[in-house]
């Protein structure tokens, strides 16, 4: 199976800035990680290079930086790993990061399966998975809890719904999306970060993967993000006096007060 795995670097901190005229996080100089979702995503794609063959490749899209999250997957086992990057991709929203995403796919060739993590922990948005398999034209499955099986060129897969589980048969190549718990992912062996610092990581720009300057970055992002800033907590404190009786009528009295109750 040829399984590529969509790998996002976030930063390691809740402290970032945001750049005021494109409301966009500021990534340069932040330490970057892997998505912990996309972590579970490059353990089931080893999973099923294990069963059954093949190989795996990371693809990203992000700054220079992103460079150092492709060499962690390449320590935890993927085959190959490819960084689409370029100042014309920043800036992109969901539309324009599925859009150069799909022409990553398209450039590394053939694929059975396309592996994301359900969402980033910070754009936070779910769509990339679902909109880079319509951009692929092909079938996907998000949230999915379990991999069955892979028979007859097909992938039988388990997904969780607000009333419980269903179990959707794909035809590949397809795209799924994974939640956290799925599996539990493996760490770098010395091995593989001996051997990750080694490995080539092919680097294509907007260029090379014969992308159109209208839907990448900004300029094919049809979202604006007019503000970002961090809500104000405001929280008071009152201590209710007299018996737990009288506390509980008076509590009760202020609920209804402010409509709670
Ligand atoms: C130079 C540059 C600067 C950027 N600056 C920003 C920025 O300031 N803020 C920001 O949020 N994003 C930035 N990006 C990345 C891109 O814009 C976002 O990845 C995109 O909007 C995804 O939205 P999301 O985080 O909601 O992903 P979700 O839809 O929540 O992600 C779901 C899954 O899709 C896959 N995925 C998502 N994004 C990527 C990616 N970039 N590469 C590989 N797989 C991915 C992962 O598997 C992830 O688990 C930048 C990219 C470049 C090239």
């Amino acid at each position: 199976m040829n399984i590529i795995v969509c790998v996002k670097q976030v930063p390691d901190t809740l402290e970032v800035n945001v750049n005021e005229d494109t409301n966009t996080l500021i990534r340069e100089g932040v330490d970057g990680v892997i998505n912990p979702f996309d972590l579970y995503a490059i353990e089931e794609g080893l999973r099923l290079r294990e069963q059954y063959g093949g190989i795996v490749t990371a693809l990203s899209m992000g700054p220079g930086q992103a460079i150092a999250t492709l060499r962690e997957a390449l320590s935890i086992g993927v085959d190959n790993a490819v960084l689409l990057t370029d100042v014309l991709f920043a800036g992109a929203d969901t539309l324009a990061t599925s859009y150069a995403l799909a022409k990553g796919v398209e450039k590394i060739g053939h694929f059975d399966l396309v592996i994301c993590g359900r969402q980033a922990i910070d754009g936070d948005t779910a769509q990339v998975g679902p909109a880079l398999a319509e951009r692929l034209g092909v079938p996907h499955v998000s949230c999915v809890i379990r991999v069955c099986e892979v028979t007859d060129g097909c992938i039988i897969t388990e997904r969780m719904t607000e009333e419980g589980t269903e179990q959707i048969k794909l035809s590949l190549p397809a795209l799924i999306t994974l939640p956290k718990g799925i599996n539990e992912p493996r760490f770098p062996s010395l091995k593989g970060k001996i051997g990750a610092i080694r490995s080539e990581i092919a680097v294509w720009g907007a260029q090379s993967i014969a992308a159109d300057a209208s839907k990448i970055g900004l300029k094919g992002s049809p979202t604006r993000v007019i503000k970002i800033s961090t809500p104000e907590h405001h929280r008071q404190a009152e201590m209710l006096e007299g018996t737990v009786a009288e506390q509980v009528t008076a509590l009760l009295s202020k609920l209804r007060q402010a409509e709670i109750l």
